[in-house]
This record gives C-alpha cells, sequence and structure tokens, in this order.
C-alpha cells in the first residue's frame, strides 16, 4: 500500500500548506470578546455551567470560523462563482451564519444583567406608543420567542416610520428585517437554556426579561435615531 499512503501524506502537506497561508493570511480582526459581566448578574437566567459553554465554546466558535472564512474569501476562486455549487457560495453563506451568530450572542449578553425594568423616556414612550403598553411589549416579545426556533429581538425598523418591532431569526442569519436594528436581543436555542431549565422555555423568558438591563438599548435607541 506504499502509493496511497504517499499520495495521502503529499495530500496532507498540501493540507498543512493551505491551513498555513490562510493562518497567514488570517485577518483575525474579530476578537472574542469577555463577557460584559461577572456570573452572579445573570445567575437567575443560567447557570455557571451554561455561562462558561455559552461563551467559550458556541459564541467563540462563530468568532473563530468567521475570521478563518474571512481569510478563505481573500484566496477564493471568483471564476468559478456558481449558485447550483461553488466554493465561493459556500463561504459566502457561512460567512453570515458565523458574522451574526458572534454579533447577536454579543447583544445577547448587552441585553443581560439588569433589573429588568423599563423606566420612563424616549424608548418608553416609543414601546408604549407601538405596543400599547410595556405589559403588552413584554406578552408579545415572550411570544415571539416561543415560537422562534433560535432568536427573538426587539428591533428598531428604520425602514419605516421609526417603528419598534419584535422579531423571530429561525437561523442567524435568515428572518430579520432589512433595515431593523437589534435593541434587546434573546437566544431561544436549547443550548441556552436546557441546561438550567429544561424544556421550560416559559420560565427561561421570564427570567430573561426580568433581567434586561435597559440601559444599553436606550443608548443604542439613541444612537440611532439622533443619527439623522
Ligand atoms: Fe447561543
Amino acid at each position: 500500500m506504499p502509493r496511497p499512503l504517499r499520495r495521502l501524506s503529499n495530500k496532507n502537506l498540501l493540507l498543512r500548506r493551505h491551513l498555513d497561508e490562510t493562518m497567514a493570511n488570517l485577518e483575525g480582526n474579530h476578537p472574542i470578546k469577555p463577557m460584559p459581566f461577572a456570573y452572579e448578574k445573570v445567575s437567575s437566567v443560567m447557570d455557571e455551567a451554561t455561562y462558561k459553554w455559552h461563551h467559550d465554546t458556541h459564541y467563540a466558535g462563530y468568532v473563530n470560523k468567521r475570521n478563518e472564512i474571512e481569510a478563505m474569501l481573500k484566496t477564493a476562486d471568483l471564476s468559478k462563482a456558481n449558485a447550483n455549487y461553488s466554493v465561493y457560495r459556500e463561504l459566502k453563506l457561512e460567512e453570515t451564519w458565523n458574522a451574526d451568530g458572534a454579533v447577536l450572542h454579543e447583544l445577547y449578553w448587552d441585553s443581560m444583567g439588569g433589573d429588568g425594568k423599563l423606566g420612563d423616556d424616549e424608548l418608553a414612550k416609543r414601546i408604549a406608543e407601538d405596543f400599547g403598553s410595556f405589559d403588552a411589549w413584554k406578552a408579545d416579545f415572550m411570544a415571539c420567542a416561543k415560537v422562534s426556533r433560535g432568536w427573538t429581538a426587539l428591533v428598531l425598523d428604520m425602514s419605516t416610520d421609526v417603528k419598534t418591532r419584535n422579531v423571530l431569526l429561525d437561523f442567524h442569519n435568515i428572518g430579520g428585517f432589512v433595515g431593523a436594528m437589534p435593541l434587546i436581543v434573546v437566544d431561544v436555542y436549547e443550548h441556552a437554556y436546557y441546561h438550567k431549565f429544561g424544556p421550560d422555555r416559559a420560565s427561561y423568558l421570564q427570567a430573561f426579561v426580568d433581567n434586561i438591563d435597559w440601559a444599553k438599548a436606550k443608548n443604542r435607541y439613541k444612537a440611532l435615531t439622533n443619527m439623522g
């Protein structure tokens, strides 16, 4: 069997060289950001193991793959671009899967660690106007998160008359409103809550809304509405 082994060996060398070149070209611009809070701040929403797994495995995996894909895109063969199948198409698909996966997790962390109280200011008025009341928003947000297969977000839809909406994204990169900016994001993939709540998603969602940090959402709202 010397020939197949030698071929395999050459193939491995080529693969190794390709990986080395890829790593050398790695843009690596997207850092794995640390959790913005200590575990104690979110202990009502997740257990300590999930706090670590969710950040170190799930989130870090998206950031690493995003960086890897960006590097591979730099050398992708554009002449072979094809909608049925091409390396370029697959890279572009997985680019948004991983980029959105990373950013949504960062927004999810940013949505937690508070006392869940919305208070009374511009964003509170906006939500009351769009949903009728804060309680009505909460009921709609939780219902939206119950029927989602991946994410639910409160977004500011800049494509209309600056309206807040609750949206669901079954996948990181499918289901959002074009022109809408996320204000509050919740992860409803099972890994986010099963270890603490099991299949009781409703209790997880109740704990989440009671733990929202509205200060960060308000900063984003202010920045977005003062853009013009
Ligand atoms: Fe997640």
